[in-house]
């Protein structure tokens, strides 16, 4: 092996090193660039982790509050059997009904569609609510000569931490404050002092241990949102332009195609293609052509801005528009936007043979799903349109609707589109 081999094999090693700084710009890159040291990512980002984080764990939160209901009970019986009248029977009766009935409201809560503004706040109250009560019921027991009761102090600790779907800061906050009612309430009591000393030595260690394991738990799950929100981003991306890409585009037409045949809402589709750009590139080169493609992308995006309005690189120098329930106005006011802002571009293009800076063809389909038609039959009909449009000279538009009814070519016939190709003899 020559010594040229092993340069070569270093510098590919060393080109496979990635880094954040060669992450693509997007909201999840730009977070997991700036770190988040203090757990919260910027406002939207935040609202979809946390929404997320509440939806992707419901199961396991509903065993969590079903185990903590079945713990109560038995707890509950435990003591009734043990401590007998000592206490009146006051952790029973906390337990039955005040925590059972706090559980199971929190259990009943993620069943709620609107769980995701109603948990969070009642489940952070929830959490003070049981380890007060918890807390409360150890405090009257100690000077009663029943120290026993400590135990359940450290398990709602622990519970309020890592089972009841709280965030860290959360959590921290209900634990904070029931450790700081048992101190203090502790001390205003004079509970017997070794035990209390013991046993509150024992819930800030509690604490400390929750709080560290509990901030590295939720810094691993919050980098996992931001890596498959990233990871997302990358498959749904053309890589060249940064706007959605034709994995997306067909995703999209198929789900954009069966909401409008129940919405009875007409679909366009325009497709747009750069009118000589083979000359372009042979002219300026490949790298001028990708920057043109670039610069052409982003302006298509911001020529369709409406929620449902899609952008897509089709292929090659080819971009599509999806417009969802689009008035006839609609379309052309986008097709007029096309057209300016190409212009506005404003990009020499001497190669050119249809003018001396660079301009697009754009074909427009624009149909109503009905029975026995196909999406496929509707990008079949803008590129007839485009194709037109080409023939026409280029540098133009040619919008097609009524077409839509006597063209029976290709796929654009759903019972040509299904039909099987015969087997060969
Ligand atoms: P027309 O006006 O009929 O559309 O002619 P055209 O030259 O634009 O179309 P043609 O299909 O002959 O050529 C398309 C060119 O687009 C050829 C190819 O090199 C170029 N192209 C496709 N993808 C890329 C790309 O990612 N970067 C660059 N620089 N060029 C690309
Ligand atoms: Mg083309
Ligand atoms: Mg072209």
């Amino acid at each position: 092996m020559g010594a040229g081999d092993g340069r070569y094999r270093a510098a590919m090693t060393n080109s496979n090193r990635y880094t954040l700084e060669d992450l693509p710009e997007s909201p999840h890159s730009r977070q997991l660039k700036a770190g988040f040291p203090w757990l919260t990512f910027s406002t939207a980002l935040e609202a979809e982790f946390r929404h997320r984080n509440l939806s992707e764990n419901l199961r396991h939160l509903r065993i969590n509050l079903a185990m903590a209901i079945t713990l109560v009970l038995v707890f509950s019986g435990v003591e009734a059997t043990l401590l007998g009248d000592a206490l009146n029977r006051i952790p029973s009766i906390v337990h039955m009904f005040l925590m059972v009935p706090v559980l199971a409201l929190c259990l009943a809560v993620t069943f709620s569609p609107r769980r995701d503004r109603i948990y969070p706040p009642l489940a952070l109250a929830a959490a003070i609510l049981l380890g007060l009560s918890v807390t409360g019921t150890q405090l009257v027991a100690s000077p009663n000569g029943l120290p026993l009761l400590f135990p359940c102090v450290l398990l709602s600790c622990i519970f309020i931490y890592f089972m009841g779907g709280l965030i860290f800061y959360r959590a921290l906050t209900a634990n904070l404050l029931v450790t700081f009612v048992y101190l203090g309430a502790g001390s205003i009591l004079r509970l017997p002092g070794p035990d209390f000393g013991y046993d509150a030595t024992a819930l800030i260690a509690v604490n400390l241990i929750c709080i560290s394991v509990g901030y590295m738990h939720e810094k691993i799950s919050r980098s996992r949102f931001l890596e498959t929100g990233l990871l997302r981003e990358l498959v749904a991306r053309d890589g060249l332009t940064g706007i959605q890409n034709r994995r997306m585009f067909d995703q999209h037409i198929t789900r954009v195609w069966h909401q409008a045949a129940r919405d009875a809402a007409r679909v366009a589709v325009l497709l747009i293609d750069i009118d000589c750009f083979k000359d372009y590139n042979d002219r300026y080169g490949h790298q001028a052509g990708d920057e043109c493609l670039r610069a052409v992308a982003i302006s298509l995006s911001q020529c369709a801005r409406r929620p449902l309005d899609f952008v897509a690189r089709y292929g090659g120098e080819e971009f599509a528009i999806v417009l969802y329930e689009a008035s006839r106005e609609y379309v052309a006011e986008v097709l007029t936007r096309i057209q300016r802002s190409i212009a506005e571009l404003n990009i020499p293009h001497e190669a050119s043979t249809v003018a001396s800076r660079l301009t697009v063809s754009v074909g427009a389909a624009f149909v109503q799903p009905s029975a026995g038609r196909t999406y496929q039959g509707l990008i079949q009909l803008a590129d007839e349109a485009l194709y037109s449009a080409k023939e026409q000279g280029r540098n133009c538009v040619v919008s097609m609707e009524a077409e839509y009814q006597t063209l029976r070519t290709g796929t654009f016939d759903k019972r040509r589109a299904q039909r099987v190709p015969e087997p060969q003899a």
